[in-house]
């Protein structure tokens, strides 16, 4: 049975986090990432989260290096942990386990983590992203008004499409939502 989106759990995601983070969020809640990752954010944020994460049976695990995990089940939890924090090259698995397409984490697996930020860069600036991609461009991620979490592969990626695609239904639905003035603003308007 197809999951609805259940607004009440978003509505009730503490404030005060990262604007890309409720980008991370919503796709969670859509049920597009296994696991949730937030990182560098203040102790007392994550205190909320926890009491979200509580109140709403997620399991949840903070590494050393202070990100946080959050899962349906602690073990994907603890696995994304351990996987990031490992020395042995991670990326691809790492991407599956966050949800972002096959074609793009062996993309970003190909090129480095490292290059990620000059990849992204090339991307958003030699690509225009013409409709119906235009809901791929991962521009606005940092700004929390993107609609995918990752690097695309490519400006046509079509399985970061379908992600996009059912992100956008849902904001598109809510646009009127407070919680979702951020992506209305950029949008909706
Ligand atoms: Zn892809």
């Amino acid at each position: 049975m197809k999951q609805i989106f259940n607004l009440k759990i978003f509505e009730d995601v503490p404030t005060l986090l990262k604007p890309a983070d409720y980008v991370d969020i919503l796709l969670f809640l859509i049920n597009k990432k296994l696991t949730l990752r937030l990182a560098f954010n203040e102790s007392k944020s994550y205190n909320e989260v926890i009491s979200w994460c509580k109140k709403y049976k997620f399991h949840y695990i903070i590494s050393k290096s202070g990100f946080m995990y959050i899962s349906k089940k602690y073990l994907l939890a603890w696995i994304t942990m351990k996987c990031d924090d490992s020395t042995y090259n991670h990326t691809l698995i790492l991407g599956l386990l966050l949800g972002y397409p096959l074609c793009c984490s062996r993309k970003v697996a190909s090129i480095g983590e490292l290059e990620i930020d000059n990849y992204e860069n090339e991307l958003i600036s030699n690509n225009s992203f013409e409709e119906p991609y235009n809901i791929i461009n991962p521009k606005g991620y940092i700004y929390g008004y993107s609609f995918i979490s990752h690097v695309p592969c490519c400006a046509s990626c079509n399985k970061s499409l379908k992600i996009a695609e059912k992100a956008y239904k849902v904001v598109k639905q809510n646009k009127d939502n407070p919680k979702f003035s951020i992506w209305k603003e950029y949008w909706f308007w």
